[in-house]
C-alpha cells in the first residue's frame, strides 16, 4: 500500500464517509483539490465548515432549511390539504422541479430497513403522526418514495397507518420504473406519474 503524507491520507478517509466514493476516487478528489490555487481550497473548505450552522432542519416537514421554516412550509399559497411524504429532503426539490405539486411535504427520513436499524422508531413515523393531529386539514397523503424492495414495503406499511387515520393515501403512478430510484428521474416521468397517482 501506498504511503501518502497525513493530510492526504487523512482526506481521503474523509472523503470515503460519502457514498459511492472509494479510496481511488478520494484520492483523485485529494488530488484534483491540491491542483487548485489555495484560494479556492479554503473556500472549499470554509463552506464544508459553514455547513452544519448554516443548514438547520425545518421544525414543520424535517428538511434541510436555512430558517426554522422552510420555504414551502413558510408559504401560506400553498394547497392545504395535499401532503406528500418523501424519503430524503433532497427528493423535495426533485419534487418541486416538476411544478406538478402545489402541497406541502414531509421527509421520512429513510425507508424501512430493519437489517441496517431503520424501523418506525428511528425514522420519523412518530413526527408524522404529530404533524397529521395538528393538520387536520390534511385530506390526502401521497407516498413519494421510489418503486424499490425498500420504497415499496415503507410505503405499504405507511399506507396501513394512514388509512386506519382516515386519510385519503395515494402513490406516484406506477410509469417510474421498477426498482428506479426517485432521484434519477426525470421532469416529465416524475410530472406525469404525480398526476396520474393512485389511490392505495
Ligand atoms: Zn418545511
Amino acid at each position: 500500500m501506498r504511503k501518502f503524507p497525513e493530510p492526504i491520507a487523512n482526506l481521503v478517509a474523509a472523503f470515503m464517509y460519502l457514498p459511492g466514493v472509494g479510496p481511488k476516487t478520494a484520492l483523485r478528489y485529494v488530488y484534483s483539490l491540491l491542483s487548485l490555487p489555495k484560494d479556492q481550497i479554503k473556500i472549499f473548505g470554509k463552506l464544508i465548515q459553514e455547513l452544519p450552522e448554516s443548514i438547520t432542519i425545518c421544525r414543520q416537514c424535517l428538511s434541510h432549511a436555512q430558517k426554522e421554516l422552510c420555504e414551502i412550509c413558510a408559504s401560506p399559497n400553498r394547497e392545504k390539504h395535499l401532503l406528500c411524504i418523501v424519503e430524503l429532503s433532497r427528493d423535495i426539490s426533485t419534487m418541486e422541479a416538476t411544478q406538478a405539486f402545489r402541497g406541502y411535504y414531509f421527509v421520512f427520513g429513510g425507508t424501512l430497513n430493519p437489517l441496517e436499524g431503520q424501523t418506525p422508531q428511528t425514522l420519523h413515523l412518530r413526527q408524522l403522526l404529530t404533524h397529521l393531529e395538528t393538520h387536520p386539514e390534511i385530506q390526502e397523503v401521497i407516498l413519494a418514495f421510489s418503486p424499490d424492495v425498500l420504497g415499496e414495503t415503507t410505503m405499504m406499511f405507511l399506507a396501513k397507518q394512514l388509512k386506519a387515520l382516515g386519510k385519503r393515501v395515494t402513490r406516484l403512478a406506477r410509469g417510474l420504473p421498477t426498482g428506479a430510484s426517485l432521484e434519477f428521474a426525470d421532469e416529465i416521468t416524475l410530472g406525469d406519474a404525480f398526476k396520474g397517482r393512485k389511490e392505495i
